[in-house]
């Protein structure tokens, strides 16, 4: 009987992170294959990047590029260096038995000495009135990709959530907008106390607290929010141009289910300044193990951090 087949690294998820670690490790010979899913967590093979227009900020593209493009060209990339892809999501790991196991939705196993994870977070969305209409026409999660557009310049911009994330968006934000509505929920924010003297010392945002936004609204780009108070329940719009999102994200670590060492996020601990996860001979890479970056570029460098990681790993050094 033939024996089965046992990959030298499986690689679960196709952003950026995923494909780095596909180029690093296809050039070290370890004939890669990649599971870039299948609408995965609701997102397209390629990942969060293909959900978005320009970018402006990954090295080496002057003019900017769309972000489906980029994410071609990354993927156009790792199978010219020899990775293989498998365009279909991962169900479970078992990470128990030695080589792993790897299913995905279609049944299949695979087994693999050495597995990088490198599946992403997603956004939450608040789920207002009218929020798909304005998705990225002035709504939007993430302030470092999208604040410097024209459409915010000058403009009253709102930013929804307590935490360190929407604080940090405020205040980035206040160097594009007129000023900054920081609208949270309760009545105390949940930020750090050093992040929460950042937002006292800074005039341009206004903290609304005890409030939520319920309803975006305007004609092709968004021009009101309406906002409630939750104590009264009395509403009120206030104009706006931008609605951004600061309500923390959701790491696509389902499909491990315990067997990685996760934070009470859900995040994947990896050993600082590594991909080293929990489990030797699994790496994590990209915005599945980063809380706090959450750039392309980032998520590239630890993708092929992970690579470099497994192919030491794989190695025995
Ligand atoms: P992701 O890009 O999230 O990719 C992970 C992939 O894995 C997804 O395709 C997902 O479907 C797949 N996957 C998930 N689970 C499974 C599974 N079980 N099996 C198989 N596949 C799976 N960053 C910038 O630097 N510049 C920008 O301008 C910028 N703009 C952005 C605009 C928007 C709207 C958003 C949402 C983000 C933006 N970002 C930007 C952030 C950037 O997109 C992320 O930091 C980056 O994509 C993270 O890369 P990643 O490889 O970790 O994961
Ligand atoms: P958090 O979970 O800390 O905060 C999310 C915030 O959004 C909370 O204030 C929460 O309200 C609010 N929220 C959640 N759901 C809703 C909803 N449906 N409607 C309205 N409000 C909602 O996430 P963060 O992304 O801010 O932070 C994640 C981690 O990353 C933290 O550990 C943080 O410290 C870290 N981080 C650190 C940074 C730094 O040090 N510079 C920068 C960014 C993040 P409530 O408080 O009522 O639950």
């Amino acid at each position: 009987m033939a024996e089965e087949k046992v990959e030298n690294v499986v690689i679960v998820g196709s952003g950026p992170a995923g494909h780095t670690a596909a180029i690093y490790c296809a050039r070290a010979m370890l004939e890669p294959l990649m599971f870039e899913g299948f609408m995965a967590g609701g997102i397209a093979a390629g990942g969060q990047l293909t959900t978005t227009t320009e970018i402006e900020n990954f090295p080496g593209f002057p003019e900017g590029i769309g972000g489906i493009d980029l994410m071609a060209r990354m993927r156009e990339q790792a199978e010219r260096c020899g990775a293989r892809l498998v365009t279909e999501t991962v169900v479970s790991v078992d990470l128990s038995q030695r080589p792993f196991v790897v299913t995905s939705e279609s049944g299949e196993t695979v087994r693999t000495r050495a597995l990088i994870v490198a599946t992403g977070a997603i956004a939450r969305r608040l789920g207002v009135e009218n929020e798909e209409q304005f998705w990225q026409r002035g709504i939007s999660a993430c302030a470092v990709c999208d604040g410097a557009l024209p459409i915010f310049r000058d403009k009253r911009l709102v930013v929804v959530g307590g935490g360190d994330s929407a604080i940090e968006e405020a205040l980035y934000l206040t160097k594009f907008g007129s000023e900054v509505l920081l609208v949270h929920r309760r009545d105390a924010f949940r930020a750090s106390g050093a992040m929460q003297k950042k937002l006292r010392d800074n005039p341009k945002v206004k903290p609304v607290m005890n409030s939520t936004v319920v309803r975006a609204e305007g004609d092709r780009f968004l021009e009101r929010v309406v906002l409630k108070d939750v104590q009264t329940g009395a509403e009120s719009a206030v104009e706006a141009a931008g609605l951004f999102y600061g309500i923390g994200h959701k790491p696509n670590t389902d499909f491990l289910a315990g067997q990685l060492e996760l934070n009470e996020a859900g995040y994947v601990i990896t050993k600082p300044g590594t991909g080293v996860t929990s489990v030797a001979g699994v790496f994590a890479a990209g915005d599945v193990q980063d809380p706090k970056y959450r750039q392309a570029i980032v998520a590239a460098g630890s993708g092929a951090k992970a690579a470099l990681d497994a192919e030491r790993y794989l190695s025995g050094s």
